[in-house]
């Protein structure tokens, strides 16, 4: 991944507020684009999905089943699973916490949502990885 993409999620990840609904999006806050690049060195993206190991390049291939109809389309209108996402292994800290910050993949982290644990999500995670795989 080059330096702009990198950017391009950095910035896609900052703490905003829907115009809609007023709601905040959690995101990051403090951290800043060196300290994100630093995680990124050491955080292994090349890995995939830290609950199932799905890789990156998979991702993108389900993306396009998905996207091309030769599977259902659960990417909310393409806006999800081009790429492997951010998630906070425990969704109550910041993300500006990046010891907490881990790549996912969209079924990971769709599935996860706030209520396993990271720890517990490994059951459900080993699973979705084995289907995944059957998948592609
Ligand atoms: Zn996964």
């Amino acid at each position: 991944m080059n330096k702009e993409e990198l950017r391009k999620i950095f910035n896609q990840k900052k703490q905003k507020t829907d115009p809609k609904t007023l709601k905040i999006i959690d995101g990051f806050m403090n951290a800043t684009f060196n300290e994100f690049q630093n995680w990124f060195k050491m955080e292994k993206f090349i890995k995939g999905c830290h609950y199932c190991g799905t890789s990156n390049e998979k991702s993108f291939e389900l993306y396009q089943l998905q996207r091309t109809g030769l599977r259902p389309d659960a990417t909310r209108g393409g806006k999800r699973g081009k790429r492997l996402e951010l998630d906070r292994k425990d969704p109550f800290k910041s993300y500006d916490d990046l010891d907490n910050v881990v790549w996912c993949c969209y079924w990971c982290n769709n599935a996860k949502s706030n209520f396993f644990t990271a720890e517990e999500f490994m059951l459900v995670a080993k699973a979705i990885g084995e289907a995944i795989k059957k998948i592609i």
